[in-house]
Protein backbone atom coordinates (compact mmCIF):
# COMPACT_ATOMS: atom_id res chain seq x y z
CA UNK A 1 0.00 0.00 0.00
CA UNK A 2 0.74 3.62 -0.12
CA UNK A 3 3.50 5.86 2.24
CA UNK A 4 4.41 8.81 2.18
CA UNK A 5 8.14 7.67 3.36
CA UNK A 6 9.98 5.61 5.32
CA UNK A 7 8.20 4.39 8.62
CA UNK A 8 9.77 7.20 11.48
CA UNK A 9 8.53 6.40 15.06
CA UNK A 10 11.06 8.34 16.82
CA UNK A 11 10.71 11.77 15.64
CA UNK A 12 9.95 13.27 18.81
CA UNK A 13 13.33 12.13 20.04
CA UNK A 14 15.90 12.73 16.93
CA UNK A 15 14.18 16.14 17.02
CA UNK A 16 14.76 16.92 20.83
CA UNK A 17 18.89 15.86 20.34
CA UNK A 18 18.68 18.20 17.24
CA UNK A 19 17.36 21.04 19.18
CA UNK A 20 19.77 20.83 22.10
CA UNK A 21 22.74 20.33 19.87
CA UNK A 22 21.39 23.55 17.57
CA UNK A 23 20.91 26.20 20.11
CA UNK A 24 21.47 28.85 17.35
CA UNK A 25 18.13 27.22 15.58
CA UNK A 26 15.72 27.11 18.48
CA UNK A 27 12.19 26.20 18.41
CA UNK A 28 10.73 29.12 20.62
CA UNK A 29 12.21 32.82 19.70
CA UNK A 30 11.18 35.08 22.76
CA UNK A 31 8.94 32.75 24.32
CA UNK A 32 6.75 32.73 20.56
CA UNK A 33 6.35 29.59 19.09
CA UNK A 34 8.44 29.73 16.05
CA UNK A 35 5.46 28.93 12.98
CA UNK A 36 5.73 27.94 8.92
CA UNK A 37 3.36 29.69 6.47
CA UNK A 38 3.10 26.87 3.65
CA UNK A 39 1.27 27.64 0.44
CA UNK A 40 1.75 26.64 -2.86
CA UNK A 41 -0.24 26.66 -6.35
CA UNK A 42 0.07 24.43 -9.23
CA UNK A 43 3.10 23.81 -11.88
CA UNK A 44 1.99 25.43 -14.76
CA UNK A 45 0.77 28.66 -15.47
CA UNK A 46 -3.34 29.36 -14.95
CA UNK A 47 -6.00 28.20 -17.60
CA UNK A 48 -6.14 32.10 -17.58
CA UNK A 49 -4.07 34.77 -16.99
CA UNK A 50 -6.04 36.59 -14.73
CA UNK A 51 -5.98 33.14 -12.34
CA UNK A 52 -1.95 34.18 -12.43
CA UNK A 53 -2.68 37.88 -11.09
CA UNK A 54 -4.97 36.24 -8.16
CA UNK A 55 -2.27 34.26 -7.05
CA UNK A 56 0.16 37.35 -7.26
CA UNK A 57 -2.23 38.96 -4.80
CA UNK A 58 -2.65 35.85 -2.74
CA UNK A 59 0.85 35.96 -1.91
CA UNK A 60 1.54 39.17 -1.41
CA UNK A 61 -1.48 39.19 1.30
CA UNK A 62 0.28 36.60 2.59
CA UNK A 63 3.76 37.61 2.70
CA UNK A 64 2.69 40.91 4.75
CA UNK A 65 1.01 39.04 7.18
CA UNK A 66 3.35 36.84 7.70
CA UNK A 67 6.11 39.55 7.61
CA UNK A 68 4.36 41.46 10.12
CA UNK A 69 3.74 38.75 12.26
CA UNK A 70 7.31 37.39 12.44
CA UNK A 71 6.66 34.07 10.73
CA UNK A 72 8.35 32.47 7.93
CA UNK A 73 6.76 31.64 4.66
CA UNK A 74 7.28 28.71 1.74
CA UNK A 75 5.55 29.19 -1.43
CA UNK A 76 5.39 25.26 -2.99
CA UNK A 77 4.84 24.85 -7.08
CA UNK A 78 6.27 21.47 -7.36
CA UNK A 79 4.83 18.03 -6.82
CA UNK A 80 6.67 16.43 -4.50
CA UNK A 81 4.48 13.36 -4.69
CA UNK A 82 3.12 12.27 -8.16
CA UNK A 83 0.60 10.25 -6.97
CA UNK A 84 -1.07 13.24 -4.41
CA UNK A 85 -1.27 15.58 -7.25
CA UNK A 86 -3.78 18.11 -6.76
CA UNK A 87 -5.62 19.19 -3.33
CA UNK A 88 -3.23 16.22 -1.72
CA UNK A 89 -0.21 17.60 -2.45
CA UNK A 90 -0.23 19.71 0.86
CA UNK A 91 0.22 15.88 2.33
CA UNK A 92 3.58 14.89 1.21
CA UNK A 93 5.06 18.56 1.38
CA UNK A 94 3.81 19.16 5.07
CA UNK A 95 5.49 16.06 6.27
CA UNK A 96 8.36 16.86 3.87
CA UNK A 97 8.90 20.48 5.81
CA UNK A 98 8.32 18.66 9.55
CA UNK A 99 11.67 16.90 8.47
CA UNK A 100 13.62 19.60 7.37
CA UNK A 101 13.05 22.09 9.57
CA UNK A 102 13.15 20.59 13.24
CA UNK A 103 13.41 24.19 14.56
CA UNK A 104 9.84 24.91 13.48
CA UNK A 105 7.59 24.23 16.42
CA UNK A 106 4.13 24.73 14.13
CA UNK A 107 3.41 24.03 9.86
CA UNK A 108 0.71 26.22 9.15
CA UNK A 109 -0.67 25.54 6.02
CA UNK A 110 -3.05 28.20 4.13
CA UNK A 111 -4.86 27.36 0.55
CA UNK A 112 -4.19 29.77 -2.04
CA UNK A 113 -7.31 30.88 -2.39
CA UNK A 114 -7.34 31.87 1.20
CA UNK A 115 -6.83 35.57 2.16
CA UNK A 116 -6.20 37.28 5.47
CA UNK A 117 -8.34 39.47 6.15
CA UNK A 118 -7.44 40.36 9.78
CA UNK A 119 -4.02 41.85 9.75
CA UNK A 120 -3.45 42.30 13.25
CA UNK A 121 -5.27 39.35 14.77
CA UNK A 122 -2.78 36.27 15.97
CA UNK A 123 -3.73 32.96 16.98
CA UNK A 124 -3.77 32.33 20.26
CA UNK A 125 -1.39 29.35 20.81
CA UNK A 126 -1.25 28.79 24.40
CA UNK A 127 -4.88 27.66 23.78
CA UNK A 128 -2.94 24.70 21.87
CA UNK A 129 -0.54 23.94 24.38
CA UNK A 130 -2.00 20.40 24.70
CA UNK A 131 -3.29 20.06 20.96
CA UNK A 132 -0.92 19.14 18.34
CA UNK A 133 -3.50 20.13 15.22
CA UNK A 134 -5.94 23.41 15.03
CA UNK A 135 -8.49 22.72 11.70
CA UNK A 136 -11.31 25.08 11.56
CA UNK A 137 -14.58 23.09 12.07
CA UNK A 138 -18.09 22.64 14.67
CA UNK A 139 -17.87 19.40 17.16
CA UNK A 140 -22.07 19.12 16.32
CA UNK A 141 -21.47 19.12 12.49
CA UNK A 142 -18.86 16.45 12.78
CA UNK A 143 -19.98 13.81 15.32
CA UNK A 144 -23.93 14.36 15.35
CA UNK A 145 -24.01 15.52 11.38
CA UNK A 146 -21.24 13.82 9.93
CA UNK A 147 -21.48 16.43 7.46
CA UNK A 148 -18.41 17.04 4.87
CA UNK A 149 -18.10 20.52 5.70
CA UNK A 150 -17.25 19.82 9.48
CA UNK A 151 -13.97 21.49 9.16
CA UNK A 152 -12.06 22.77 6.35
CA UNK A 153 -8.31 21.70 5.64
CA UNK A 154 -8.09 25.32 3.67
CA UNK A 155 -5.92 26.59 7.04
CA UNK A 156 -4.79 24.42 9.19
CA UNK A 157 -1.75 24.22 11.89
CA UNK A 158 0.48 21.13 12.44
CA UNK A 159 2.61 20.49 15.07
CA UNK A 160 5.94 19.40 14.39
CA UNK A 161 6.20 16.03 16.05
CA UNK A 162 5.57 11.80 16.02
CA UNK A 163 1.88 12.27 16.08
CA UNK A 164 1.33 14.78 13.06
CA UNK A 165 3.67 12.53 11.04
CA UNK A 166 1.43 9.05 12.58
CA UNK A 167 -2.24 11.42 11.68
CA UNK A 168 -0.27 12.08 7.79
CA UNK A 169 0.24 8.64 7.55
CA UNK A 170 -3.43 7.73 8.44
CA UNK A 171 -4.64 10.46 6.77
CA UNK A 172 -2.95 9.82 2.92
CA UNK A 173 -4.04 5.86 2.14
CA UNK A 174 -7.08 7.48 0.07
CA UNK A 175 -4.97 9.84 -1.68
CA UNK A 176 -3.16 7.83 -4.80
CA UNK A 177 -4.97 9.43 -8.11
CA UNK A 178 -6.85 6.80 -10.19
CA UNK A 179 -8.42 3.61 -9.12
CA UNK A 180 -8.13 4.27 -5.10
CA UNK A 181 -8.79 7.71 -5.08
CA UNK A 182 -12.07 7.27 -7.26
CA UNK A 183 -12.93 4.33 -4.65
CA UNK A 184 -12.58 5.91 -1.71
CA UNK A 185 -14.41 9.12 -2.98
CA UNK A 186 -17.49 6.46 -3.30
CA UNK A 187 -16.64 5.35 0.62
CA UNK A 188 -16.78 9.24 1.35
CA UNK A 189 -19.76 9.91 -0.61
CA UNK A 190 -21.84 7.42 1.08
CA UNK A 191 -20.83 7.79 4.78
CA UNK A 192 -20.78 12.04 4.53
CA UNK A 193 -23.22 13.77 4.65
CA UNK A 194 -23.86 16.63 1.63
CA UNK A 195 -21.04 15.33 -0.04
CA UNK A 196 -21.28 15.23 -3.95
CA UNK A 197 -19.86 12.23 -5.63
CA UNK A 198 -16.37 12.92 -6.69
CA UNK A 199 -12.97 11.17 -6.18
CA UNK A 200 -11.87 11.21 -2.35
CA UNK A 201 -10.46 14.62 -1.49
CA UNK A 202 -8.05 15.81 1.63
CA UNK A 203 -11.29 17.41 3.82
CA UNK A 204 -13.34 14.45 3.69
CA UNK A 205 -10.65 12.09 4.67
CA UNK A 206 -9.62 13.78 7.30
CA UNK A 207 -13.62 13.84 8.65
CA UNK A 208 -13.84 10.25 7.79
CA UNK A 209 -10.20 9.83 9.72
CA UNK A 210 -11.40 11.18 12.26
CA UNK A 211 -15.01 9.78 12.90
CA UNK A 212 -13.76 6.45 12.12
CA UNK A 213 -10.68 6.38 14.86
CA UNK A 214 -12.26 9.34 17.27
CA UNK A 215 -8.39 8.72 19.79
CA UNK A 216 -7.10 11.27 17.25
CA UNK A 217 -9.69 13.80 18.80
CA UNK A 218 -7.80 13.90 21.95
CA UNK A 219 -4.94 16.26 19.93
CA UNK A 220 -7.02 18.14 17.50
CA UNK A 221 -8.28 21.21 18.18
CA UNK A 222 -11.96 22.09 16.19
CA UNK A 223 -11.85 26.09 16.64
CA UNK A 224 -14.43 28.16 15.83
CA UNK A 225 -14.03 31.25 17.77
CA UNK A 226 -12.64 32.98 15.42
CA UNK A 227 -12.22 32.67 11.42
CA UNK A 228 -9.03 30.55 11.18
CA UNK A 229 -10.90 29.37 7.63
CA UNK A 230 -13.71 32.02 6.70
CA UNK A 231 -16.11 31.15 4.13
CA UNK A 232 -16.29 34.37 1.89
CA UNK A 233 -19.92 34.06 0.61
CA UNK A 234 -21.08 35.34 4.19
CA UNK A 235 -18.50 37.82 4.58
CA UNK A 236 -16.99 39.69 1.44
CA UNK A 237 -20.44 41.60 1.32
CA UNK A 238 -20.61 42.69 4.73
CA UNK A 239 -16.61 44.09 5.07
CA UNK A 240 -18.19 48.26 4.84
CA UNK A 241 -20.49 47.31 7.59
CA UNK A 242 -17.38 46.01 9.52
CA UNK A 243 -15.64 48.90 8.91
CA UNK A 244 -18.04 51.16 10.16
CA UNK A 245 -18.53 48.92 13.34
CA UNK A 246 -15.59 47.60 14.11
CA UNK A 247 -11.85 47.28 13.91
CA UNK A 248 -8.94 44.76 12.89
CA UNK A 249 -8.02 42.61 15.77
CA UNK A 250 -11.16 40.14 16.35
CA UNK A 251 -10.84 37.81 13.88
CA UNK A 252 -14.08 36.67 13.61
CA UNK A 253 -17.59 37.86 12.38
CA UNK A 254 -16.86 41.24 13.39
CA UNK A 255 -13.69 40.89 11.30
CA UNK A 256 -12.67 38.10 9.77
CA UNK A 257 -8.89 36.36 10.36
CA UNK A 258 -9.54 35.23 7.05
CA UNK A 259 -11.63 34.68 4.01
CA UNK A 260 -11.54 31.78 2.04
CA UNK A 261 -12.46 31.36 -1.74
CA UNK A 262 -14.22 27.88 -1.61
CA UNK A 263 -15.92 27.00 -4.68
CA UNK A 264 -14.01 29.91 -7.22
CA UNK A 265 -11.57 28.81 -9.63
CA UNK A 266 -9.70 31.61 -10.91
CA UNK A 267 -6.97 29.56 -11.72
CA UNK A 268 -8.71 26.44 -13.19
CA UNK A 269 -11.26 26.04 -15.40
CA UNK A 270 -14.39 25.76 -13.29
CA UNK A 271 -16.22 26.42 -9.91
CA UNK A 272 -19.22 26.57 -8.58
CA UNK A 273 -19.74 30.11 -8.81
CA UNK A 274 -19.31 32.63 -11.74
CA UNK A 275 -15.76 33.48 -11.97
CA UNK A 276 -16.72 37.10 -12.16
CA UNK A 277 -18.22 37.35 -8.91
CA UNK A 278 -15.00 34.94 -7.35
CA UNK A 279 -12.65 37.24 -8.90
CA UNK A 280 -14.32 40.57 -7.49
CA UNK A 281 -15.04 39.26 -4.01
CA UNK A 282 -11.23 38.32 -4.42
CA UNK A 283 -10.23 41.54 -4.67
CA UNK A 284 -12.59 42.86 -2.25
CA UNK A 285 -10.88 41.11 0.38
CA UNK A 286 -7.44 41.77 -1.06
CA UNK A 287 -8.19 45.13 -0.60
CA UNK A 288 -10.20 45.24 2.45
CA UNK A 289 -6.98 43.39 3.78
CA UNK A 290 -4.23 45.47 1.98
CA UNK A 291 -5.65 48.87 3.79
CA UNK A 292 -4.62 47.56 6.75
CA UNK A 293 -1.36 47.58 5.80
CA UNK A 294 -1.26 50.79 3.70
CA UNK A 295 -2.80 52.62 6.53
CA UNK A 296 0.83 53.07 7.89
CA UNK A 297 2.04 54.43 5.08
CA UNK A 298 -0.70 56.97 4.52
CA UNK A 299 -2.53 55.04 2.38
CA UNK A 300 -5.63 53.57 1.05
CA UNK A 301 -7.45 52.00 -2.22
CA UNK A 302 -9.91 54.35 -3.52
CA UNK A 303 -12.45 51.55 -2.61
CA UNK A 304 -12.64 47.94 -2.20
CA UNK A 305 -12.75 46.89 -5.91
CA UNK A 306 -10.15 50.00 -7.11
CA UNK A 307 -6.68 48.39 -7.61
CA UNK A 308 -6.06 52.43 -7.06
CA UNK A 309 -4.70 54.35 -3.74
CA UNK A 310 -5.29 57.53 -1.76
CA UNK A 311 -3.38 59.76 0.14
CA UNK A 312 -4.88 59.67 4.02
CA UNK A 313 -3.00 61.82 5.62
CA UNK A 314 -0.24 64.51 4.88
CA UNK A 315 3.46 64.14 5.26
CA UNK A 316 4.88 64.86 8.49
CA UNK A 317 8.23 66.09 9.60
CA UNK A 318 8.10 63.67 12.44
CA UNK A 319 7.30 60.44 11.18
CA UNK A 320 7.47 58.30 14.15
CA UNK A 321 4.64 59.75 15.76
CA UNK A 322 2.89 57.72 13.12
CA UNK A 323 4.89 54.80 13.43
CA UNK A 324 4.32 54.56 17.56
CA UNK A 325 0.70 54.89 16.46
CA UNK A 326 -0.15 52.94 13.50
CA UNK A 327 2.90 50.16 13.39
CA UNK A 328 0.78 46.83 13.45
CA UNK A 329 3.68 44.77 15.01
CA UNK A 330 3.37 47.41 18.21
CA UNK A 331 -0.04 47.49 18.85
CA UNK A 332 0.20 43.50 18.72
CA UNK A 333 3.14 43.04 21.25
CA UNK A 334 1.00 45.76 23.44
CA UNK A 335 -1.93 43.35 23.66
CA UNK A 336 -0.25 40.39 24.91
N1 LIG B 1 -2.48 23.23 -4.59
C1 LIG B 1 -1.14 23.15 -4.91
N2 LIG B 1 -0.76 22.50 -6.03
C2 LIG B 1 -1.67 21.92 -6.85
C3 LIG B 1 -3.04 22.01 -6.55
C4 LIG B 1 -3.41 22.67 -5.40
O1 LIG B 1 -0.30 23.68 -4.19
O2 LIG B 1 -1.28 21.34 -7.86
C5 LIG B 1 -2.89 23.92 -3.36
C6 LIG B 1 -3.44 25.33 -3.59
O3 LIG B 1 -2.89 26.18 -2.60
C7 LIG B 1 -4.92 25.17 -3.37
C8 LIG B 1 -4.98 24.01 -2.39
O4 LIG B 1 -3.90 23.17 -2.75
O5 LIG B 1 -5.51 26.32 -2.84
C9 LIG B 1 -6.27 23.24 -2.39
O6 LIG B 1 -6.51 22.69 -3.66
P1 LIG B 1 -7.93 22.80 -4.36
O7 LIG B 1 -7.87 22.05 -5.64
O8 LIG B 1 -8.98 22.44 -3.37
O9 LIG B 1 -7.94 24.33 -4.76
P2 LIG B 1 -8.78 25.56 -4.25
O10 LIG B 1 -10.22 25.23 -4.46
O11 LIG B 1 -8.43 25.79 -2.83
O12 LIG B 1 -8.28 26.65 -5.14
MN1 LIG C 1 -9.31 26.57 -1.13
Amino acid sequence: TYTLGPKISDWDQQRKVWLSQNPEFPNFVNGKARILLVTGSPPNPCDNAIGDHYLLKAIKNKIDYCRLHGIEIVYNMAHLDRELAGYWAKLPLIRRLMLSHPEVEWIWWMDSDAFFTDMVFEIPLSKYDKYNMVVHGYPDLMFEQKSWIALNTGSFLFRNCQWSLDLLDAWAPMGPKGPIREEAGRILTANLKGRPAFEADDQSALIYLLLSQKEWMDKVFLENQYYLHGYWAGLVDRYEEMIEKYHPGLGDERWPFVTHFVGCKPCGSYGDYPVERCLSSMQRAFNFADNQVLKLYGFRHRGLLSPNIKRIRNETVAPLEIVDQLDIRRSVHGQS
